[in-house]
């Protein structure tokens, strides 16, 4: 039964013993936020209906929800404003609250973060361009946005621009249309510092790397500091022109790979900290010993936890920690499927054996059917080229351009499209 459907009964049981004043006046405006088997949270507009409701009317909606369900629930009645509000999904609102502080260093991630922090300290005196890269939900953008924001704070006036690949490319097809390219450069050519979030997206047309080579000449040559972030390292940005990739490694390359275990786990003690929520020990570790890839995904754990734990009481245990890693994953599909997951929905879609695709044949099938495992590997599990060449008994650079080749694929062959969203669907469905 939908939850509707439940409120409208219990008020159809409570009119049986209330003047249709009474349900006006406090039930008019009420409803279920949460139900499951055993508890029942409702939300009122108000302080005065929440105190009303709690004091005089538990009873009865007690007693009508017996009557529906033959058993005893426990009831929670909340009001409106009090309903936890999830942090904000806004990217630019959140962008505002990205700072070194809040930024949890370890093994994997402290050269990047060594290298942002002395750059927002004292730009253009060190490496330049900083260049970095690694897997999605990692910390790139945090950590270009504490840049940002540390100048901000501390210099004023010193003129940051920051914006991505995409912003640029939008900027510049405007500028082109409308012939207008004063504009374009009076944004882009006169910063005093230029921070690129995913340039990978900029190697895939050729005059929005002309257009960014220029720019990128202008500030160098001025001796403004440049700041980029790209989902792989430039030797491996296929498509990027030469003289760009060789001035991206100019300066400093550094990359970011998924945090290990302790810093899983700081990760975690912090996002929780950050929003009141009490996370025992056990339950953090038992987290970070589950989702290992992802930061993005680690944060969406302690905000589902923080629902749970608001909204229904639940205590957080290792019980409560492992649903929301369920509920988790049911919406973020996909958020872990091992690899081997992947390869065998992957050759039950192409009809293909499991070991002839990892053995060296070069029937077109089973081509197919590895180089579409080594792109889903990747997309959907974020593993390096490297790893995802060891799974597969081949070298890393067959699988870099594996993958790019379905990429390219891809983006012209709606065929292929269907195909790997259906298998996507299939993996998603485990
Ligand atoms: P990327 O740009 O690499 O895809 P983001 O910077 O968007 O990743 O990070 C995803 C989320 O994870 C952000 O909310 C960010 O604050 C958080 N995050 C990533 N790494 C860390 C870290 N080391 N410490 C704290 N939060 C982190
Ligand atoms: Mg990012």
């Amino acid at each position: 039964m939908q939850s509707e459907e439940v409120w409208k009964q219990v008020i159809e049981n409570l009119r049986a013993n209330l003047p249709e004043t009474v349900i006006r006046a406090w039930f008019d405006d009420t409803r279920i936020h949460y139900i499951d088997d055993q508890k029942i949270v409702i939300v009122t507009p108000s302080e005065l209906k929440r105190d009303a409701l709690l004091k005089r009317y538990q009873g009865p909606i007690s007693r009508a929800l017996y009557l529906i369900f033959e058993k005893n629930y426990q009831i929670d009645i909340i009001m409106k404003d009090d309903m936890p509000q999830a942090p904000s999904n806004d990217p630019i609102e959140q962008a505002d609250n990205y700072s070194f502080e809040r930024f949890v260093v370890g093994p994997t991630n402290e050269l990047a973060y060594a290298a942002a922090s002395s750059i927002s300290e004292n730009p253009a005196k060190g490496y330049n361009p900083l260049f970095i890269y690694g897997g999605s939900g990692l910390g790139k953008t945090h950590l270009l946005y504490a840049v940002r924001n540390r100048l901000r704070e501390r210099r004023p006036d010193f003129n940051v621009c920051i914006f991505s690949s995409e912003q640029f490319t939008r900027d510049l097809v405007t500028a082109i249309e409308t012939g207008n390219r004063a504009v374009f450069h009076e944004k882009y050519r006169t910063a005093d510092m230029l921070i690129v979030d995913d340039i990978q997206f900029i190697a895939t047309k050729e005059f929005v790397q002309e257009e960014f080579f220029h720019t990128f000449n202008t500030l160098h040559e001025a001796g403004k500091q440049i700041v980029m972030t790209s989902d792989r390292a430039p030797k491996e940005m296929k498509k990027l022109e030469d003289r760009l990739r060789s001035r991206f490694e100019w300066g400093l390359v550094v990359d970011i790979q998924p945090p290990d275990i302790e810093t899983r786990i700081a990760i975690l003690r912090s996002k929780a900290m950050g929003i009141g929520l009490p996370l025992p020990e056990q339950v953090s570790t038992h987290i970070a010993q589950n989702i290992t890839q992802n930061v993005r995904q680690l944060e969406g754990i302690i905000k589902k936890l923080m629902a749970y734990h608001d909204l229904m009481g639940f205590s957080i245990s290792i019980d409560t920690a492992t649903r929301a890693i369920g509920d988790l994953m049911k919406e973020l599909p996909g958020l872990n499927p091992t690899p081997d997951l992947i390869i065998e929905r992957v050759c039950d879609f192409y009809d293909v054996n499991v070991n002839d695709v990892m053995s060296s044949s070069r029937r077109a099938k089973l081509v197919q059917a590895r180089q579409i495992s080594m792109f889903l590997i990747r997309e959907i599990t974020g593993k390096s080229f490297q790893e995802i060449a060891e799974m597969l008994n081949r070298d890393h650079s067959t699988v870099m351009h594996s993958i790019e080749k379905v990429a390219d694929q891809r983006a012209e062959d709606t065929n292929l499209q269907n195909d790997l969203k259906l298998i996507t669907e299939n993996i998603r469905s485990d």
